[in-house]
């Protein structure tokens, strides 16, 4: 790290659970966003504030009116363009520093464990149930953590699952496929459908960013289990969430 560097990153190198060594990591580091929406915009932001080095942004979806109320990384000007693109360059103009890759087409089959298995951590930012599923799938073949979060309405989750811990549970543990688990059927109502209050999207994808960064950085242990937000009464829960050993993705064959 140069001058620059040290400075711009100085309030993350003097916490010691960062210090130089993490921060290196960090700069090291190359994380995918698949969805540059509500969540993939502060995650985005985030991450290359903080120094990630390598970003990888994945949507296929351009820019539009209704989005501008919480999608973050987007403005005005922007409206019709493709939300990776838009995203980029709203985190290189926070940070150049970043190297940052946009891909503009729906990530799936090949290509999406092509971006998975080049990254140390995904972080799910998408709002469909058939993308999650894609994405937990090809996290767990690859063996790279994946970071999950929803939101709808008031209420938000955020999940951690680390293939490369024998314990962890995968997101089908949590939600089987078309097991019709509670919340899945809220969750899998689009903000299109029910609506989303605007700072929600911001506070799941911090959390998202924050743990992206602590297992980049080695800093603290990763979350475990499930925690939801209620925003209309302002509470966390938190959940356990065992490994299912029934489980079609991560379950003996
Ligand atoms: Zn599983």
């Amino acid at each position: 790290m140069d001058d620059q560097a040290l400075l711009r990153y100085s309030r993350q190198i003097m916490l010691d659970q960062v210090d130089i060594d993490g921060q290196e990591r960090l700069l090291a580091g190359h994380a995918l966003v698949v969805g540059a929406g509500g969540l993939g915009s502060p995650v985005a932001l985030y991450l290359a504030a903080a120094g990630l080095g390598r970003l990888t942004l994945a949507d296929a979806d351009e820019v539009e009116l209704s989005n501008l109320q919480r999608q973050i990384a987007h403005a005005t000007a922007d409206l019709g363009r493709n939300k990776a693109e838009s995203a980029r360059e709203a985190a290189l103009a926070l940070n150049p520093g970043c190297t940052i890759q946009a891909i503009t087409e729906h990530l799936d089959g090949a290509a999406l464990a092509r971006a998975v298995a080049e990254a140390d951590v995904v972080l799910d930012c998408t709002d469909r149930f058939s993308s999650r599923y894609a994405i937990n799938a090809a996290c767990r073949t690859a063996r790279v953590p994946l970071v999950s979060g929803a939101a709808i309405r008031f209420s938000g989750q955020l999940a951690v699952f680390d293939p490369r811990d024998p314990d962890s549970p995968c997101y089908a543990c949590l939600y089987p496929p078309g097991g019709g688990a509670s919340g899945e059927g809220d969750e899998a109502l689009s903000c299109a459908e029910s609506g989303v209050v605007a700072p929600l999207v911001g506070l799941i994808g911090s959390f998202q960013a924050l743990e992206a960064i602590k297992l980049v950085s080695g800093a603290g242990t990763p979350h475990r289990g499930l925690s939801t937000f209620d925003g209309l009464g302002g509470q966390w829960r938190h959940f356990r969430v065992p490994r299912d050993p029934a489980c079609p993705v991560c379950g003996p064959a």
